[in-house]
């Protein structure tokens, strides 16, 4: 049994840009079921599948995402890998185009997890990633819509969680924050059990306002409805509302798949994009997804 989830990022989607979400997911979910299905590991899956959406000018990930309120682009990314506890981040990265690349490179390589600026870029350096310029990150939306102080509140970030055929579960979330953030702010993404968490029993991998998100766990919190017994698909609302309930108005969404393949989704915005894969290897996209009636 595999399985793969990749979300867009929660927000007011059906306001944006509906019809261009959705595509991206699907290709991406179908790269990492290509690879889960030859052989390849989870970590691979999501590695790969977040690398497609971070080069989509679409995501708030790699190339095209949010500038911060002085013009550039800083990245966050974490990738986690359930069967060890083990996962690498890093954050506020501003020369490296794929900084899930970079998270895998640290989870491999690192005695250390999560690493911040100009250390991750040594890293990268160290692992023969290539260093570019800030200005080769930024789309040309992105600076027309900085050029006018654009707000909007769509969370572009992206994720991915995939199962391979030897039941290692594996998470990944990449991002560049929120729009016109400060320099040096760092939301949920890279932090694990906020932005993404996974152990032997589920995963799960958050989109929102990093601010609310990681002061309840979210990602944490949802696994842990999983080992107190829920599906997936229950525990990832009971994730969501146990965050309404402390934050009230919070705005955040889920993914989550357990260790037998089931998938989860939940969002207190108006819409998150997703993709995923069945058991017959079909790839379903939905604006809206809900898990609890498949
Ligand atoms: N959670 C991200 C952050 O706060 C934003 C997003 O999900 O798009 O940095």
């Amino acid at each position: 049994m595999t399985g793969i989830i990749v979300h867009g990022g929660a927000g007011s989607w059906t306001k944006a840009e509906p019809p261009e979400a959705l595509p991206p997911l699907e290709k991406a979910a179908k790269a990492g079921w290509q690879i889960l299905n030859s052989g390849g590991s989870a970590l691979d899956a999501v590695e790969a599948a977040t690398i497609l959406l971070e080069d989509h000018p679409l995501y708030d990930a790699g190339y095209g995402s949010y500038l911060t309120e002085q013009g550039e682009v800083e990245l966050d990314a974490i990738i986690g890998d359930g069967t060890t506890l083990n996962f690498g981040a890093v954050a506020g990265v501003k020369h490296v185009k794929n900084p899930i690349r970079l998270a895998r490179g640290i989870l491999e390589h690192s005695d250390h997890n999560f690493f911040i600026g100009d250390g991750a870029e040594d890293i990268a350096r160290r692992l023969g990633i290539e260093l570019i310029s800030n200005l080769l990150l930024v789309s040309d939306r992105e600076f027309s819509r900085f050029e006018k102080r654009y707000e909007q509140t769509v969370y572009g970030t992206v994720g991915a969680i995939a199962l391979d055929n030897d039941g290692r579960l594996a998470v990944a979330t990449s991002t560049g924050g929120t729009r016109l953030k400060p320099r040096g702010r760092v939301g949920d993404s890279p932090v694990w059990g906020a932005g993404a968490y996974v152990n032997q029993v589920a995963a799960a991998g958050a989109t929102g306002k990093g601010e609310q998100i990681m002061r309840v766990l979210l990602s944490q919190r949802a696994v842990d409805f999983v080992e107190e017994g829920q599906p997936a698909s229950q525990a990832a609302k009971s994730a969501i509302a146990n965050m309404l309930d402390l934050l009230p108005g919070a705005e955040a969404g889920l993914i989550m798949m357990d260790r037998h393949g089931n998938y989860g989704a939940a969002y207190s915005t108006q819409a998150m994009p997703v993709a995923w894969v069945d058991g017959d290897g079909i790839v379903h996209t939905a604006m809206n997804p809900d898990f609890s009636a498949v």
